[in-house]
């Protein structure tokens, strides 16, 4: 029977709400939830494909369904059970206590766990083993929104909500690729654009993404300048008397300090530090200023900074300065990247936090949340946030890790000393889902858990609005709740460190868990305490605060201009503009930026098990301008070796008008997992974030990941391989956990799925001498290309290979490709690429296809049409539309934009699903003649 489960996306902070459709043990479907108020019904290209990565053929290969463990690091795990796993886990934590005290543990865990789990490591760590080293990649994330706003208003919380895109008259988008990043509220974006043209619309973005093409006012500031950028609209606004002094007298405080700062910050340097024409910052301010209502929404451009926190309280300064705050459609508005990262610091799960967004450093919150948790006192040291984490593994200080929910494998900057951290730990745990993660490799135990479709609890997204994440499906395998491992894990260690007293730990599901949290909120500004499951049962999601007594949530915060500060007045922080922590240099003459792509999230552990969602970016590129790209002789798609302080890497080239001089782009997604290699000493090369740079916010302590400087040269690696094959659903992800290992063996390789009903592999190889023979047959062997039926031309030599498997079951004039391997002569990959992903038939005699797969440079059969020789980027996702189709249609296709779009949504329905695409469609409009 068919069971329909309400529950939320867990992708980004938008914090879409789903519907679950479900079969006996099988997740079958999924839609947006027509009632959930983040979304009305919609889901981008993420959240509608996520049915699809819970299929059972993908749980089977790529979920860890049992407890294991590893007697050797980089050996071969052994499944035990969870009475032995968790036994063991307690105990070599004890050990390490013992030897080196509680200091000595690392809890890393995640802004994608629930609010619950959120809440039980926090209080395993800080509670029962005494230390505050639990951190969280919400470090990486939002720590420097937190801090801006804790600085300025007095509390971590953000005042707007989606509503006042639909009533903002000007929308600053700062740092925020929201088309990509946070799809389905751009939706809400480009409705408000269209339904009132006369929203007026700045982006500011060192690249001109998608959401600046729907800007009035695009403003291409040079990387890490924003603090210069609002300083000076700062400046401009008290020259035209353009600030809210009533607002400023009554409201607020600190506001001559800052004035004297921002007076340096005249038009003219401010245009010459942040690289944009004084004219536009004028407009910017006026339309900030004067518009009757201003919503800014910013993200990670702002808070990965080494000024992260000075940029968010230098933005959250200009709206303070002009009143627009606390009112409808006004208000700095951070956008959450991922979808529980509030809900972790609800708990205080973090570093620096406690409970119910109290801090750490003042002894009145350590004695309540002591008191809450029925503990004698919570210790007082600061603990390690994220970087310092792993560089305190990697000195030795820290000894033994436990990682949940996350990959800093992948995710972390300056990879070389996380690797050598999980290398020089004595015991890492990784509790997780995916056993296909980069970290999985590092772990002594290895620990089942569930994962979206499978859990229960509570999130909270970038509106403050709490949801349910309900289970549709039971746990696979012997995957267990992450709470609830904790909570196993917590009442083993208290029988050793608090022998014969009562558990703190006494929890019998996530709503009892869920019940302690929201006590430790009554009375704080995040007050839930009128809040229940069973209300959010009937209700739906709500937004705190929701005291008791209140019959509902708080859609804005600061109307009645009181904040909460000690006198009730919001603080101007005068902070000055200080420059990237990694400036450009003759040896690195390039910025290095990473971000989002539009179908995938962090590190993939999920969506990369979708090849549908490689359609839009098929392979790890790095990004640049055409003119730098013309100025080193750079091909499109040549190999190029990236190379910063702390790593380097190779990767294709690939031309972008996007972005500025001297400036580059690579997605944050590509890891050691796709994206691999060795350096000039053999050592495996660890995706984009080898490159990326651990220098921090000294406030928020996030790390500068928009930032690092680079070279990027030529490199000569003459020999190369191609491989594609279909594979069997029921083993293509074994395959790829087969050639994980085998791509450190070359300078360059990746490995990316491709395919949308059938799934396949592409595994693209770089080197400087021609690889062995038994390697290429282990390549063979794992991709199904070894059989006797396959066609071989080998050239041992020269170092060529070839060999195709062909599939001539329709009739011999019209052979299918199924898999090929090209060494040492690559040339035909492309027409052959696009003829095995396309499934485009040989339309010729199979015996004359035979001879032009197999002829080294051979050129493509002469029935295939000469479009199809170079495969077409694909636009929408939901009904496989591509650029040249799009492109196609434009030439006979005129009238207003509008009419143009129609068109091709009715012909082509590109872009009337999720609606994602609609940005990069009205480009392709824009630029067609
Ligand atoms: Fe999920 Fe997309 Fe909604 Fe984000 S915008 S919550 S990824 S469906």
């Amino acid at each position: 029977m068919l069971k329909h489960t309400r529950s939320t996306c867990p992708y980004c902070g938008v914090g879409c709400g789903v519907v679950i459709e479900s079969q006996g043990q099988h997740i079958t479907g999924v839609r947006g939830d027509p009632d959930h108020p983040a979304n009305w019904g919609r889901l981008c290209t993420k959240g509608a494909t996520l049915a699809l990565t819970a299929s059972p053929h993908i749980q089977q290969q790529t979920r860890l369904l049992q407890p294991q463990m590893r007697t050797q690091r980089q050996g071969a795990t052994q499944a035990i059970s969870w009475e032995q796993a968790l036994d063991l886990a307690s105990h070599k934590l004890l050990d390490v206590v013992q030897r080196h005290g509680p200091d000595a543990l690392g809890f890393y865990v995640s802004g994608q766990l629930l609010t619950e789990d959120y809440y039980v490591f926090n209080k395993l760590a800080k509670g029962l083993l005494g230390t505050n080293n639990i951190d969280t990649n919400s470090r990486l994330c939002m720590s420097s929104a937190v801090a801006g706003y804790k600085l300025t208003l007095g509390a971590d919380a953000p005042p707007a909500c989606y509503e006042d895109v639909d009533h903002a008259q000007c929308l600053f988008i700062v740092g925020s690729n929201t088309a990509w990043a946070h799809p389905i509220l751009f939706r809400r974006i480009e409705e408000a654009k269209a339904a009132r043209p006369d929203l007026k619309m700045v982006v500011a973005d060192p690249r001109r993404t998608e959401t600046a093409g729907l800007a009035d006012l695009f403003l291409p500031l040079q990387p890490g300048t924003d603090v210069a950028l609002f300083h000076g609209l700062l400046h401009i606004m008290l020259w035209e008397g353009w600030t809210q002094p009533d607002f400023i007298a009554q409201h607020t405080s600190g506001f001559e300090a800052l004035k004297t700062l921002v007076r340096d910050f005249t038009p003219d340097k401010v245009a010459d530090i942040c690289g944009l024409r004084k004219e536009d910052v004028f407009t910017a301010a006026q339309w900030f200023a004067t518009s009757p209502a201003t919503l800014s929404l910013y993200c990670q451009g702002l808070n990965q900074s080494t000024s992260g926190t000075a940029k968010n309280a230098a933005l959250i300064n200009l709206h303070l300065a002009t009143g627009q705050i606390g009112k409808l459609g006004a208000g700095p508005f951070s956008l959450t990247g991922q979808p529980n990262a509030m809900g972790g610091r609800e708990v205080g799960g973090m570093a620096n936090l406690l409970s119910a967004h109290r801090d750490l450093a003042n002894p009145k919150h350590r004695a309540e949340v002591a008191a809450l948790w029925g503990v004698g006192h919570v210790p007082e040291q600061p603990g390690k946030t994220a970087v310092d984490m792993f560089e305190a593994a990697a000195d030795g200080q820290i000894k033994a890790l436990w990682i949940a929910c996350t990959n800093p494998a992948q995710s972390m900057p300056h990879q070389s000393t996380v690797r050598r951290a999980l290398e020089r730990a004595e015991w890492v745990v990784v509790q997780e889902a995916f056993a296909s993660t980069a970290t999985c490799a590092y772990a002594d135990l290895l620990l089942p858990a569930t994962t979206w479709g499978e859990k229960e609890g509570t999130v909270t997204n970038s509106e403050r609005r709490i949801s349910r994440v309900r289970a549709a499906i039971e746990p696979p395998g012997q995957a267990r709740h992450d709470w609830h491992i904790a909570v196993q894990l917590a009442q083993r260690l208290e029988q050793h460190l608090r022998p014969g007293q009562p558990s703190l730990f006494q929890y019998s599901s996530a709503e009892s868990v869920w019940l302690e949290h929201r006590e430790s909120t009554r009375g704080r500004d995040l007050d839930i305490t009128g809040l229940s499951y069973e209300l959010l049962e009937q209700q739906g999601p709500q937004q705190w605060p929701f005291a008791s007594g209140s019959t509902q949530g708080t859609a804005r915060l600061y109307q009645d201009g009181v904040f909460p500060t000690p006198d009730g007045r919001a603080r101007f922080a005068a902070m000055p503009y200080v420059a990237v922590a990694e400036k450009r240099e003759p040896k690195y003459p390039f910025s290095l930026n990473t971000g989002r792509l539009r179908d995938h999230w962090h590190g993939m552990s999920r969506t990369g098990v979708l090849g549908r969602l490689f359609g839009h970016v098929p392979e790890p590129v790095i990004q640049m301008h055409p003119q730098d790209m013309a100025r080193r002789n750079f091909k499109e798609g040549s190999l190029v070796r990236v190379s910063s302080k702390r790593g380097s890497l190779v990767v294709p080239v690939q031309a972008s008008a996007e972005l500025g001089l001297s400036q580059t782009f690579m997605a944050m997604h590509w890891g050691s997992e796709y994206l691999s290699g060795q350096d000039a000493q053999g050592m495996p090369l660890g995706g984009v974030n080898a490159l990326t740079s651990p220098e921090v916010c000294p406030s928020s302590h996030q790390p500068e990941l928009k930032h690092a400087a680079i070279k990027v040269e030529a490199i000569d690696l003459p020999w190369s391989l191609m491989a594609m094959a279909w594979l069997p659903s029921s083993s293509v992800w074994q395959v790829q956990s087969q050639l994980r290992p085998l791509m450190s063996r070359f300078d360059f390789a990746s490995c990316v799925p491709f395919g949308r009903e059938r799934t396949g592999l592409m595994l693209r190889v770089g080197n400087a001498q021609a690889a062995d023979a038994v390697l290429i047959d282990e390549i063979e062997q794992a991709l199904g290309l070894a059989s006797s039926t396959a066609l071989r031309y080998v050239d041992p030599q020269r170092g060529q290979r070839r060999c195709a498997q062909l599939d001539t079951s329709l009739d011999s004039n019209s052979s299918m490709l199924q898999g090929f391997l090209l060494a040492g002569d690559t040339q035909s990959a492309t027409w052959m690429s696009t003829m095995l992903t396309q499934q485009i038939p040989a339309q010729v005699p199979a015996q004359t296809f035979r001879r032009q797969l197999l002829m080294p440079g051979g050129s493509p059969p002469a029935a295939m049409p000469e479009s199809m020789h170079l495969a077409s980027q694909q636009i929408c996702n939901c009904l496989d539309v591509s650029a040249s189709a799009i492109k196609e249609h434009l030439v006979s296709c005129k009238g207003s934009p509008q009419d143009r779009l129609t068109s091709l949504q009715q012909q082509l329905g590109c872009g009337t699903q999720c609606g994602s695409c609609v940005p990069e469609i009205k480009r392709l409009i824009s630029i067609s003649p």
